[in-house]
Order: structure tokens, then C-alpha cells, then sequence
């Protein structure tokens, strides 16, 4: 059959301006573009590969190892000249140093509940699949998106050891940190991080646990811009790697997340019990949610999924720029196309506005494919700020890990989204509440606000408007991704 044997290649492109780094050894974390108008992320892109099927190794339970040649760090050492059993020893070797630093926790294939009781709880007839993160190392997905980051620097430091690596650096104020920490002590690498003064005492302290060097940035009088994303930057341009879950201040972080999806796609997949219309995933910086749209899109191509699910980002009425983003172009598409003027506003959650939200979004994945579509996302990608608006003054939330005043990762998120006919959920703190309350009480899974966000989205639909919005037969799947601390 044609393309089965074909070899899987990796290459490295900017998702913005198509720019690829010259030298195939290369491992630069952003475009050489960046800092123009445009909207840069440099993404790791697969092409080639057995024509279906995500080529997973099953019998590992360690997702890193399981879906090892679709990282780009697994071809970077191929190119090196490496066998494919020196890097398993790489990944196996760092998990095991993760293990020792994280309480026993290592890298698994995260546990895929199919709930009934969350389904009799949204009085929804299909059971609502659940991804669990919160046992992850650190206790989030972040982890996932930073070890994508950290195998392609362990492969070059142990191909051209030159006595001490460079500091990784990170400007967090929660779960991305606490993961940051216990991956650098794993690899033994220093690691610097800026947090807002008002970050968590515990988080705070196990971060000086895990021997990270923190620093506590506060606002000077009249300063504009997050002093933690200052200083990081600062400390980027002084030599050190940025360690960060933005795909705009490191590319890598994205194919690291990707890993969730693939267990997703194929887990349902495999237990036969109904297809997967929706994904209702919580929105901060975005990398969580390109992740998803990447992995599920590749999915999709290799034949496990029928077709992509509708994607629903989840953001808060404290801050909401993603669906603002999403707003600016669908009427940019809806007057090219003369369509309604008179749409509800992004917080609405009445019958009526979820209906009108379900019929444009199907009418707006037709107007993506289209020139008109396209024109408008290349135009955006351009000229960044022309979509992507940073939100003034973010409000507060028991969500506080989703109130990044920018979705770094916007473009990926709209692309799933305008693609798939999803549209983004702003919900309420009442919505929040309740949506974690239903987590712990019909899971048993202990998430907190910010980690059940997008369970949140999918309650705020139901609640609003009934069956009009998301079947009850509908194949629904959340995540769970960040544990109470
Ligand atoms: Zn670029």
C-alpha cells in the first residue's frame, strides 16, 4: 500500500510567516521573525508517515515514549545519528530523575473516565468523557507542554556536552512554575522564576524546595506590561532558554501538549462507546487549547477520528481576549459575506443567544475554508494586533490561572475553532462554582477552578440553553487539568 512505510519527517516552521531555521540541528525556540507586527510561533510540522494511524508504541505507558516519532526531539536525534533505543534511555532516564523530585510521580497515559454521574448531573443522556490531568507531574498538563521543551535540549547537551547548560527561565505565577521546578530538578538545571507578589505560599515554597531561584516582581509606579513577562525576557535575552507553556516565547511547548489529544482521540476511539462531538477546554494562554486542535487534527488525518470535534475554548467574564478575538473575525467574515448584523454579545448565555451562536458558527466553518475565511486569518497573522488584543485590566476570578491578558497562542485556538463550527463559552464565577462543585462530586477528581473551567463552558450551555445547544446525545469530552492545592 502506498505511503505505510514511508518514513514520518519533523521540521520546524513558523506557524505566522512559514520562516524554517536553515540548519535541520537547529533547535531555536521562536521565529527569527518575531518582535515585527505579525503573529509568530514556530511549530514542530509531521509530514510523510503511515497513511493511517498516529504509528503510537501501545505497550508504553509513558505518553513520551508511547508517541516518541512524533516528537521533533526523537528526529533531532535521529539526525544526530542515534538509535531509537538511546533516546527511550534519554526519556526513561529523565522520568525516572522526575519521579525521585515529584513524590513518585512520573509521565503515564492519563486516566479517560467516561462519566455517567457528570452526564445525570448536565441531564445529558450520553455518558461526558473526562481527561484527568491533575495526577500529572506537578500536578497539571503543564508538565507536558514543558518536557516537549526539555527533550530536545537533553538531546543536544548530551550530544555537545559543554560543561554547565544555560538557566532555563520561566514567568508564571502557578501550576507552569511548580512543573518548571520539578522538570529542572530533574535534568539538574537551573532555573529562574519570576513571579507576581501575590502568588501562592505553597506554590512559593515548593518552588524553594525544588531549589528554584525565584523572583518576586512587582509593578513600578506608571509601568506597563506584566513585570514578571519583563523581567523574563530580560533574563531570556541574557542567555537563558525560555521555559515557558507559551508557544510565542518557545514553539516547543505546543507538541509537548499535543500528547494529550493522541491519547484522547485514540482512547475513545478504542473503546467503542460513541463518537466525540465537542471539547470544551479551558483558555488562558492558549497553549493547552492549540495543543488540542493541533493533536486532534492530526488525529483526524490519520483516520482514528471521524471528523474534528467542535472546539469550545472556555474563558471568564474577568477576561475574555480569545472570544473578543473570535468576535472581531466573524464579523469581518459575516460583513464580507453580508451576513446579520445583530449578534449577541460574547457574555450572553439565553437560549436565543446560544442558538444564534450555534447557527453562525455553522455558517462561519463554511466562510473559514473560503478565500474570505483565509484572507481574514492571514491578514490577522500579519498584522497581529489587528485580532489579538491584550485585555486592559483583568478582573478577578476563582479561575485565576485563566486570566492571562493575552491569548499568546490565539492563532491555532481560532483556527480549530472557526474550522471545527465550536465558538468560544465566556461563563460566569457562578458558572465556575458550580462547574467544580459537579467535578468533585460526580468524579471524585479533585480539580480546582481554574482546571474545571471548561466543564464550566459546557454546563453554562446547558443551563443556558438546554438541548438547543449541546445535544443530550451529543459525544461530549472535558479535561480536568489542574489539582487543588
Ligand atoms: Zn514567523
Amino acid at each position: 500500500m502506498p505511503g505505510v512505510t514511508a518514513a514520518l519527517q519533523s521540521a520546524l516552521r513558523c506557524g505566522g510567516c512559514g520562516w524554517q531555521p536553515d540548519d535541520p540541528l537547529a533547535l531555536p525556540p521562536v521565529c527569527a521573525h518575531r518582535g515585527d507586527s505579525g503573529d509568530h510561533v514556530l511549530l514542530r510540522e509531521l509530514s510523510g508517515g503511515p497513511s493511517r494511524g498516529l504509528g503510537g508504541d501501545a505497550l508504553a505507558l509513558n505518553p513520551f515514549v508511547r508517541w516518541r516519532k512524533r516528537m521533533h526531539a526523537w528526529h533531532l536525534a535521529r539526525r544526530l545519528g542515534w538509535r531509537d533505543s538511546q533516546f527511550v534511555a534519554l526519556v526513561e532516564g529523565l522520568d525516572q530523575a522526575v519521579q525521585a523530585v515529584d513524590d513518585g510521580r512520573g509521565f503515564h497515559v492519563t486516566p479517560l473516565n467516561h462519566s455517567h454521574a457528570l452526564a445525570e448531573g448536565l441531564g445529558m443522556a450520553a455518558a461526558v468523557w473526562v481527561k484527568d490531568e491533575t495526577g500529572q507531574v506537578g500536578g497539571s498538563h503543564k508538565a507536558r507542554h514543558l518536557f516537549g521543551i526539555l527533550l530536545g535540549l537533553e538531546v543536544l547537551r548530551a550530544h555537545r556536552p559543554t560543561g554547565r547548560p544555560a538557566a532555563l527561565a520561566i514567568a508564571s505565577c502557578g501550576n507552569a512554575a511548580v512543573a518548571a521546578a520539578v522538570l529542572a530538578a530533574a535534568a539538574k538545571r537551573r532555573l529562574l522564576v519570576f513571579l507576581p507578589p501575590d502568588a501562592h505560599p505553597r506554590v512559593v515554597a515548593r518552588l524553594r524546595e525544588l531549589d528554584a531561584k525565584v523572583h518576586t516582581c512587582r509593578r513600578a509606579s506608571g509601568a506597563t506590561g506584566d513585570p514578571t513577562v519583563l523581567r523574563f525576557r530580560q533574563a531570556v535575552a541574557d542567555g537563558a532558554v525560555p521555559f515557558a507553556c507559551q508557544g510565542t516565547e518557545n514553539g516547543h511547548a505546543i507538541e509537548g501538549g499535543e500528547t494529550l489529544a493522541w491519547e484522547l482521540a485514540t482512547a475513545v476511539t478504542r473503546r467503542r462507546q460513541g463518537a466525540l462531538d465537542r471539547v470544551f477546554v479551558q483558555v488562558g494562554g492558549g497553549a493547552l487549547c492549540s495543543a488540542l486542535v493541533r493533536g486532534l487534527d492530526q488525529a483526524v488525518r490519520a483516520g482514528i477520528l471521524p471528523r474534528m470535534p467542535r472546539i469550545h475554548p472556555v474563558q471568564t467574564r474577568a477576561c475574555y481576549p480569545l472570544a473578543r478575538a473570535y468576535q472581531t473575525l466573524a464579523q469581518h467574515m459575516d460583513n464580507a459575506q453580508g451576513a446579520a448584523a445583530s449578534v449577541p454579545t460574547e457574555t450572553e448565555l439565553s437560549a436565543t443567544a446560544i442558538a444564534h451562536r450555534e447557527a453562525r458558527a455553522h455558517r462561519l466553518a463554511d466562510a473559514w475554508a473560503s478565500p474570505v475565511g483565509q484572507a481574514a486569518f492571514h491578514q490577522a497573522l500579519r498584522q497581529r494586533s489587528g485580532a489579538m488584543v491584550p485585555w486592559p485590566a483583568p478582573g478577578h476570578s476563582i479561575a485565576h490561572g485563566i486570566l492571562d491578558d493575552e491569548t499568546y497562542d490565539w492563532a491555532q485556538c481560532l483556527r480549530g475553532v472557526f474550522g471545527s463550527g465550536g465558538y468560544p463559552v465566556v461563563v460566569s464565577e457562578a458558572h465556575l462554582a458550580q462547574g467544580n462543585w459537579l467535578a468533585a462530586s460526580a468524579t471524585g477528581i479533585a480539580a480546582d477552578a481554574t482546571g474545571s473551567a471548561g466543564l464550566a463552558g459546557l454546563l453554562a450551555l446547558r443551563l443556558g440553553g438546554a438541548d438547543a445547544a449541546v445535544g443530550p446525545d451529543e459525544g461530549v469530552a472535558v479535561l480536568l487539568t489542574g489539582c487543588r492545592r
